[in-house]
Protein backbone atom coordinates (compact mmCIF):
# COMPACT_ATOMS: atom_id res chain seq x y z
CA UNK A 1 0.00 0.00 0.00
CA UNK A 2 1.23 3.22 -0.66
CA UNK A 3 0.67 5.29 2.40
CA UNK A 4 1.73 8.68 1.17
CA UNK A 5 -1.16 8.48 -1.76
CA UNK A 6 -3.42 7.82 0.65
CA UNK A 7 -2.49 10.74 2.94
CA UNK A 8 -2.42 13.01 0.17
CA UNK A 9 -5.85 11.91 -0.60
CA UNK A 10 -7.17 12.24 2.59
CA UNK A 11 -5.68 15.94 2.94
CA UNK A 12 -7.49 16.95 -0.30
CA UNK A 13 -10.32 15.63 1.32
CA UNK A 14 -10.02 17.61 4.53
CA UNK A 15 -8.72 20.19 2.04
CA UNK A 16 -12.08 20.18 0.25
CA UNK A 17 -14.12 19.69 3.18
CA UNK A 18 -13.07 23.11 4.73
CA UNK A 19 -12.83 24.94 1.27
CA UNK A 20 -16.76 23.88 0.78
CA UNK A 21 -17.50 24.79 4.50
CA UNK A 22 -15.87 28.05 4.04
CA UNK A 23 -18.02 28.82 1.09
CA UNK A 24 -20.94 27.99 2.54
CA UNK A 25 -20.31 30.66 5.65
CA UNK A 26 -19.71 33.42 2.93
CA UNK A 27 -23.48 32.46 1.33
CA UNK A 28 -24.77 32.35 4.65
CA UNK A 29 -23.54 36.43 5.01
CA UNK A 30 -20.33 35.55 7.41
CA UNK A 31 -17.88 38.08 6.46
CA UNK A 32 -14.67 36.55 7.68
CA UNK A 33 -13.70 33.49 10.30
CA UNK A 34 -10.62 33.19 12.80
CA UNK A 35 -8.17 31.13 12.02
CA UNK A 36 -4.30 30.65 13.63
CA UNK A 37 -1.57 31.10 11.37
CA UNK A 38 -0.45 27.84 12.45
CA UNK A 39 -3.63 26.55 11.01
CA UNK A 40 -3.28 28.35 7.99
CA UNK A 41 0.39 27.26 6.83
CA UNK A 42 -0.44 23.46 7.78
CA UNK A 43 -3.03 24.11 5.40
CA UNK A 44 -1.01 25.61 2.96
CA UNK A 45 1.49 22.65 3.01
CA UNK A 46 -1.00 20.30 2.31
CA UNK A 47 -2.14 21.68 -0.57
CA UNK A 48 1.33 22.61 -2.40
CA UNK A 49 1.84 18.64 -3.12
CA UNK A 50 -1.56 17.72 -3.67
CA UNK A 51 -1.83 20.32 -6.94
CA UNK A 52 1.21 19.21 -7.90
CA UNK A 53 0.50 15.96 -7.97
CA UNK A 54 -3.07 16.02 -9.22
CA UNK A 55 -3.94 14.87 -13.01
CA UNK A 56 -6.91 14.82 -14.50
CA UNK A 57 -8.21 11.56 -13.01
CA UNK A 58 -7.26 12.13 -9.76
CA UNK A 59 -8.83 15.47 -10.02
CA UNK A 60 -12.09 14.04 -11.41
CA UNK A 61 -11.81 11.11 -8.15
CA UNK A 62 -11.65 14.21 -5.92
CA UNK A 63 -14.45 16.55 -6.98
CA UNK A 64 -16.94 17.57 -4.37
CA UNK A 65 -19.69 15.17 -4.82
CA UNK A 66 -22.02 17.79 -5.40
CA UNK A 67 -20.42 18.91 -8.46
CA UNK A 68 -20.25 15.49 -9.64
CA UNK A 69 -24.19 15.35 -8.56
CA UNK A 70 -25.35 18.42 -10.64
CA UNK A 71 -23.41 17.62 -14.37
CA UNK A 72 -24.66 13.91 -13.93
CA UNK A 73 -27.75 15.72 -14.20
CA UNK A 74 -27.35 18.27 -16.61
CA UNK A 75 -26.43 15.33 -18.80
CA UNK A 76 -29.22 13.30 -17.68
CA UNK A 77 -31.97 15.79 -18.66
CA UNK A 78 -32.16 15.87 -22.21
CA UNK A 79 -32.94 12.35 -22.06
CA UNK A 80 -35.10 12.34 -19.18
CA UNK A 81 -37.52 15.18 -21.83
CA UNK A 82 -40.08 12.33 -22.13
CA UNK A 83 -40.79 11.69 -18.43
CA UNK A 84 -40.20 15.13 -17.67
CA UNK A 85 -43.43 16.11 -19.75
CA UNK A 86 -45.07 13.28 -18.11
CA UNK A 87 -44.47 14.44 -14.30
CA UNK A 88 -45.30 17.88 -15.61
CA UNK A 89 -48.79 17.22 -17.02
CA UNK A 90 -49.77 15.43 -13.81
CA UNK A 91 -48.30 17.67 -11.80
CA UNK A 92 -50.44 20.32 -13.89
CA UNK A 93 -53.59 18.06 -13.56
CA UNK A 94 -52.79 18.10 -9.46
CA UNK A 95 -52.49 21.73 -9.50
CA UNK A 96 -55.84 22.26 -10.86
CA UNK A 97 -57.61 20.42 -8.68
CA UNK A 98 -55.82 22.07 -5.42
CA UNK A 99 -56.66 25.75 -6.65
CA UNK A 100 -59.96 24.86 -5.90
CA UNK A 101 -59.90 22.91 -2.76
CA UNK A 102 -61.87 23.93 -0.10
CA UNK A 103 -61.08 20.63 2.22
CA UNK A 104 -60.36 22.59 5.34
CA UNK A 105 -60.95 26.55 6.92
CA UNK A 106 -58.02 27.82 5.07
CA UNK A 107 -59.53 28.08 1.82
CA UNK A 108 -61.14 30.96 3.39
CA UNK A 109 -58.30 33.21 4.13
CA UNK A 110 -55.59 32.57 1.31
CA UNK A 111 -54.95 34.62 -1.45
CA UNK A 112 -53.55 31.94 -3.30
CA UNK A 113 -52.77 28.59 -3.12
CA UNK A 114 -48.98 27.94 -2.52
CA UNK A 115 -48.68 24.40 -4.87
CA UNK A 116 -44.71 23.90 -5.12
CA UNK A 117 -42.55 24.51 -7.76
CA UNK A 118 -38.98 23.62 -9.42
CA UNK A 119 -38.21 20.59 -11.33
CA UNK A 120 -40.77 18.19 -10.90
CA UNK A 121 -38.08 15.46 -12.48
CA UNK A 122 -35.90 16.57 -9.05
CA UNK A 123 -33.62 14.08 -7.58
CA UNK A 124 -34.59 16.10 -4.53
CA UNK A 125 -37.62 17.75 -2.74
CA UNK A 126 -37.87 19.94 0.08
CA UNK A 127 -40.68 20.17 2.16
CA UNK A 128 -41.66 23.09 4.10
CA UNK A 129 -44.58 24.10 6.92
CA UNK A 130 -46.86 26.36 5.37
CA UNK A 131 -46.64 29.07 2.67
CA UNK A 132 -45.70 32.49 4.36
CA UNK A 133 -47.32 36.49 3.93
CA UNK A 134 -44.78 36.88 0.80
CA UNK A 135 -45.65 33.42 -0.82
CA UNK A 136 -49.56 33.60 0.02
CA UNK A 137 -49.50 37.18 -1.99
CA UNK A 138 -46.88 35.93 -5.08
CA UNK A 139 -48.20 32.19 -5.06
CA UNK A 140 -44.50 30.55 -4.71
CA UNK A 141 -42.87 28.62 -2.11
CA UNK A 142 -40.46 29.97 -0.34
CA UNK A 143 -39.77 33.18 -1.53
CA UNK A 144 -39.44 35.60 1.92
CA UNK A 145 -36.43 35.91 3.88
CA UNK A 146 -36.32 32.24 4.97
CA UNK A 147 -36.74 31.15 1.35
CA UNK A 148 -34.08 33.54 0.22
CA UNK A 149 -32.06 31.65 3.11
CA UNK A 150 -33.04 28.46 1.26
CA UNK A 151 -31.89 29.09 -1.90
CA UNK A 152 -28.21 30.02 -0.25
CA UNK A 153 -28.37 26.69 1.26
CA UNK A 154 -29.35 25.41 -2.52
CA UNK A 155 -26.53 27.54 -4.09
CA UNK A 156 -24.24 26.38 -1.21
CA UNK A 157 -24.76 22.54 -2.77
CA UNK A 158 -23.64 23.62 -5.91
CA UNK A 159 -26.96 23.50 -6.79
CA UNK A 160 -30.10 26.45 -8.01
CA UNK A 161 -33.75 26.38 -7.32
CA UNK A 162 -34.74 25.37 -10.60
CA UNK A 163 -32.85 21.99 -10.10
CA UNK A 164 -34.66 21.09 -7.34
CA UNK A 165 -38.49 20.87 -6.31
CA UNK A 166 -39.96 22.74 -3.37
CA UNK A 167 -43.56 22.35 -1.34
CA UNK A 168 -45.08 22.65 2.11
CA UNK A 169 -47.31 20.27 3.88
CA UNK A 170 -49.90 22.83 3.43
CA UNK A 171 -50.98 24.43 0.27
CA UNK A 172 -52.52 27.63 2.19
CA UNK A 173 -51.12 30.43 4.63
CA UNK A 174 -52.19 29.92 8.03
CA UNK A 175 -53.37 33.31 9.24
CA UNK A 176 -50.38 35.17 10.95
CA UNK A 177 -48.61 32.19 10.16
CA UNK A 178 -49.90 30.09 13.05
CA UNK A 179 -48.48 26.83 13.27
CA UNK A 180 -50.57 24.56 11.14
CA UNK A 181 -53.66 22.22 12.74
CA UNK A 182 -53.76 18.99 12.77
CA UNK A 183 -57.09 18.92 11.18
CA UNK A 184 -55.15 21.11 8.19
CA UNK A 185 -52.53 18.94 7.47
CA UNK A 186 -54.31 15.79 7.73
CA UNK A 187 -56.33 17.26 5.06
CA UNK A 188 -53.71 18.68 2.71
CA UNK A 189 -51.38 15.98 3.33
CA UNK A 190 -52.54 13.67 0.09
CA UNK A 191 -51.21 16.56 -2.10
CA UNK A 192 -47.89 16.43 -0.55
CA UNK A 193 -48.48 12.53 -1.16
CA UNK A 194 -48.89 12.75 -4.46
CA UNK A 195 -46.36 15.21 -5.61
CA UNK A 196 -44.44 12.74 -4.14
CA UNK A 197 -45.65 9.91 -5.71
CA UNK A 198 -45.63 11.99 -9.20
CA UNK A 199 -41.85 13.58 -8.44
CA UNK A 200 -40.35 10.50 -7.25
CA UNK A 201 -37.39 11.96 -5.67
CA UNK A 202 -34.16 9.78 -4.43
CA UNK A 203 -34.33 12.16 -1.55
CA UNK A 204 -36.43 14.15 1.18
CA UNK A 205 -35.28 17.07 2.75
CA UNK A 206 -37.60 18.25 5.52
CA UNK A 207 -37.67 21.67 6.94
CA UNK A 208 -37.98 22.16 10.70
CA UNK A 209 -40.48 19.78 13.01
CA UNK A 210 -43.72 20.56 11.49
CA UNK A 211 -42.69 18.85 8.02
CA UNK A 212 -40.36 16.27 9.49
CA UNK A 213 -42.76 14.93 12.11
CA UNK A 214 -46.23 15.30 9.73
CA UNK A 215 -43.94 13.46 6.83
CA UNK A 216 -42.52 10.77 8.90
CA UNK A 217 -45.37 10.29 11.14
CA UNK A 218 -43.09 10.71 14.21
CA UNK A 219 -43.29 13.20 17.66
CA UNK A 220 -39.63 13.37 17.72
CA UNK A 221 -38.19 16.45 18.42
CA UNK A 222 -36.07 17.94 15.17
CA UNK A 223 -32.94 18.13 17.23
CA UNK A 224 -32.85 14.75 17.87
CA UNK A 225 -34.29 13.87 14.11
CA UNK A 226 -31.81 16.10 12.55
CA UNK A 227 -28.35 14.34 10.99
CA UNK A 228 -30.35 11.02 10.45
CA UNK A 229 -31.89 9.56 8.00
CA UNK A 230 -35.40 8.27 8.05
CA UNK A 231 -37.57 6.51 5.48
CA UNK A 232 -40.67 8.00 3.82
CA UNK A 233 -42.02 4.87 1.48
CA UNK A 234 -38.68 3.66 0.64
CA UNK A 235 -37.36 7.43 0.10
CA UNK A 236 -34.23 8.31 2.35
CA UNK A 237 -35.34 11.58 4.15
CA UNK A 238 -33.08 14.29 6.27
CA UNK A 239 -35.12 16.21 8.43
CA UNK A 240 -32.91 19.75 9.10
CA UNK A 241 -33.49 23.19 11.01
CA UNK A 242 -36.43 25.70 9.05
CA UNK A 243 -34.23 28.01 7.21
CA UNK A 244 -36.61 30.77 9.72
CA UNK A 245 -35.04 29.34 12.92
CA UNK A 246 -31.36 29.78 11.03
CA UNK A 247 -32.91 33.49 10.83
CA UNK A 248 -33.33 33.37 14.48
CA UNK A 249 -30.34 30.80 15.89
CA UNK A 250 -27.39 31.76 13.83
CA UNK A 251 -25.17 29.09 14.87
CA UNK A 252 -27.35 26.12 13.88
CA UNK A 253 -26.34 26.85 10.30
CA UNK A 254 -23.39 24.59 11.21
CA UNK A 255 -25.61 21.70 11.90
CA UNK A 256 -27.74 22.56 8.80
CA UNK A 257 -24.54 22.42 6.25
CA UNK A 258 -23.51 19.11 8.42
CA UNK A 259 -27.25 17.66 7.19
CA UNK A 260 -26.36 18.84 3.54
CA UNK A 261 -23.26 17.38 3.29
CA UNK A 262 -24.65 13.67 4.26
CA UNK A 263 -27.82 14.79 1.59
CA UNK A 264 -25.09 15.57 -1.18
CA UNK A 265 -23.29 12.07 -0.25
CA UNK A 266 -26.36 10.21 -0.62
CA UNK A 267 -27.48 12.30 -3.92
CA UNK A 268 -24.16 11.26 -5.33
CA UNK A 269 -24.57 7.72 -4.16
CA UNK A 270 -27.77 7.28 -5.30
CA UNK A 271 -26.94 8.77 -9.37
CA UNK A 272 -23.86 6.12 -9.32
CA UNK A 273 -25.94 3.30 -8.59
N1 LIG B 1 -41.90 28.79 5.41
C1 LIG B 1 -42.32 27.61 4.95
O1 LIG B 1 -42.33 26.61 5.66
N2 LIG B 1 -42.72 27.55 3.67
C2 LIG B 1 -42.70 28.58 2.85
O2 LIG B 1 -43.06 28.41 1.66
C3 LIG B 1 -42.25 29.80 3.35
C4 LIG B 1 -41.86 29.89 4.64
FE1 LIG C 1 -57.16 22.58 0.71
FE2 LIG C 1 -54.76 22.30 1.75
FE3 LIG C 1 -55.67 24.71 1.29
FE4 LIG C 1 -56.69 23.27 3.25
S1 LIG C 1 -54.59 24.01 3.14
S2 LIG C 1 -57.85 24.44 1.72
S3 LIG C 1 -56.60 21.21 2.40
S4 LIG C 1 -55.24 23.15 -0.24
Amino acid sequence: MNTDIDIHNSNTSIYEDITCFLKYLKQMGATGTDIEQKSLQCMRQWLQPIVQKQTPETKIKTQYPSQKFSETKALEQPQQKQAFTHSNDTLTKLLKKVKSCTKCKLHKSRTQIVFGGGNPKSHIVFVGEAPGFDEDKSGKPFVGPAGQLLTRIISAMHLSRDMVYICNILKCRPPNNRRPESDEMEACFAYLETQLDIIKPDIICTLGSTASQKLLNVQTSISAMRGHFYDYKGIPVMPTFHPSYLLRNESKKREVWHDMQMVMKKMQDSVQT
